[in-house]
């Protein structure tokens, strides 16, 4: 018998009262009791993306939302500007130009983040930029970016909007939508919503709901007005992934029993205990200037291929981490550190990879991953 471990950046492990939720009897999504349920994570959904906008939630992945901010905001020929530092920065170019859309790309070395000047000087040499499109956490590569900073870039810009991929950013860390002015908040079930996979959301500024009316794209399953006509009124527009939402509920109970405040920091003291740990095995991380609560990406060392650890990590130990991918694919490992994780998760993980790399030839003498992160952890400092 062996235990299996979620340490990837998605899907996340659900909770034990989120499975329980889930397996209620379902719902007909028309009837009174659904109603109710949808109202509540509509209001939990405001709370965890901060803002007083209506949260749009679809039955799609995450890149479902991502597509339809794409198809519901813009028009054929709209220059925007696509941040690519990695697997999904370069998704939202690929989205953008499938549409029609002329795409600036900003190249962002893998495992650094955007310098929010190149952003100001791509928006004062191009003219007339109607987006720009970012992650909040690029989970390739395991790197933040400064959103607050290019937002205070982005709004003095009356006609663009600043769209934020936050698949891994929201329930991670803080990310106001309204009080940053971000116009478009992507997320998706799967990662720090504690969800099994199968929603999407988007939430939308006023500004990008005027881009709305002026965009001509064609769309139909994805289309925002509609979706939120129906919000409104309690209601989604196709039949919802009804188990899902009742999990949400679940989830958003969760999150605010927990408060915002409390899951940012759970996640920064997972993060700073996983960063800790593999540094103290002597190992580099991949972003060390502008590191992602969601994910610590890892070289790996001299040596020892990455996807070796990832391929031992599950097989011997039950474990599952993300490796890396294109270019990083074999050099580096990602530990994730996020959702329904904790303290002993992180030790579970850091203890594994221990054993792996000793698998795999690497030299740890003395060295021990698990004990520095425990001096993060350990509760009396
Ligand atoms: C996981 C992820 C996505 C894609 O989500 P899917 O649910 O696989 O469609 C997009 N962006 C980021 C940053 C992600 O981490």
């Amino acid at each position: 018998m062996k235990k299996q471990y979620l340490l990837a950046p998605g899907p996340t492990p659900v909770p034990p009262r989120v499975l329980q939720a889930m397996s209620m009897p379902i719902l007909h999504h028309r009837a009174p009791a659904y109603k109710a349920v949808f109202e509540e994570v509509r209001d939990g959904l405001k709370y965890l993306f901060q803002t007083k906008e209506e949260v749009l939630v679809f039955a799609s992945s995450g890149t479902g939302a991502m597509e339809g901010t794409i198809a519901n905001l813009f028009s054929p020929g709209d220059k925007v500007i696509a941040v690519n530092g990695g697997k999904f920065g370069e998704r939202w170019g690929q989205i953008a130009a499938g549409y029609g859309l002329e795409v600036i790309t900003i190249d962002v070395p893998w495992g650094t983040a955007v310098k929010p000047e190149d952003i100001a000087d791509c928006l004062a040499r191009e003219g007339n930029v109607r987006g720009v499109l970012t992650q909040a956490s690029e989970t390739s590569t395991g790197v933040m970016h400064p959103i607050k900073v290019i937002a205070d870039i982005v709004k003095k810009y009356d006609q663009t909007i600043l769209v934020v991929d936050a698949i891994t950013g929201v329930g991670v860390f803080d990310l106001p939508m309204d009080a940053w002015g971000l116009d478009v908040v992507v997320t998706g079930s799967q990662k720090a919503l504690m969800l099994p996979p199968g929603l999407a959301f988007a939430a939308v500024s006023q500004k990008a709901w005027g881009f709305n009316q002026q965009s001509t794209l064609p769309r139909y399953y994805f289309d925002f007005a509609k979706e939120l006509k129906n919000a409104k009124k309690g209601q989604n527009a196709y039949t919802p992934a009804v188990s899902l939402i009742i999990g949400l509920r679940e989830v958003l109970s969760m999150i605010k029993e927990e408060t915002l405040e409390g899951v940012f920091a759970r996640h920064a003291r997972l993060a700073s205990a996983t960063r800790a740990g593999v540094q103290a095995l002597g190992l580099e991380l991949f972003a060390p200037d502008a590191p992602s609560n969601a994910v610590t990406a890892v070289k790996a060392p001299e040596g020892v291929d990455g996807q070796e650890v990832v391929k031992v990590l599950r097989d011997d130990y039950g474990v599952t981490i993300a490796g890396g991918q294109d270019h990083a694919k074999g050099k580096i490992f990602r530990l994730a550190h996020l959702g329904y994780v904790d303290d002993l998760d992180v030790l579970t993980g850091l203890a594994a990879l221990e054993m792996a790399l000793m698998d795999l030839g690497y030299e740890l003498n003395e060295r021990s991953g698990v004990r520095a992160a425990q001096m993060i952890l350990k509760v009396k400092k």
